[in-house]
């Protein structure tokens, strides 16, 4: 049975395709711009910074300091549990350069 279906009707299918890849491409580039983002967690000492896309997924950070390491809860560091020095000692251990941190005083 053939279709005949009017020009607007094809407008609006491929319109629609458009539109929804359109939107399908700014939920991934989203998505990519989260991935990129650096967060920062301070005590009253120093100020950790953590930048996600630079991280390789080693696990020493959650070896060397379980009590501060939490990948599975957000925040996902909590700078309260361990001392500043101790910190700064694990931070430098970090083989991306995914953590860092600045002394704040
Ligand atoms: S030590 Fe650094 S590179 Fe390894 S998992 Fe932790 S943040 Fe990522």
């Amino acid at each position: 049975m053939p279709c005949f279906m009017p020009i607007s009707g094809w407008i609006w299918i491929f319109s629609s395709r458009i539109i929804a890849g359109y939107f399908k491409e700014m939920k991934i580039q989203n998505s990519f711009l989260i991935n990129m983002s650096k967060k920062e967690y301070s005590n009253e000492e120093i100020t950790i910074i953590w930048e996600s896309e630079k991280c390789i997924h080693s696990g020493i950070c959650v070896k060397t300091l379980p009590k501060v390491y939490h990948p599975q809860e957000r925040p996902w560091i909590k700078i309260g549990n361990a001392t500043s020095e101790e910190l700064m000692n694990q931070i430098n251990l970090c083989p991306s350069g995914a953590l860092s941190y600045k002394k704040l005083k």
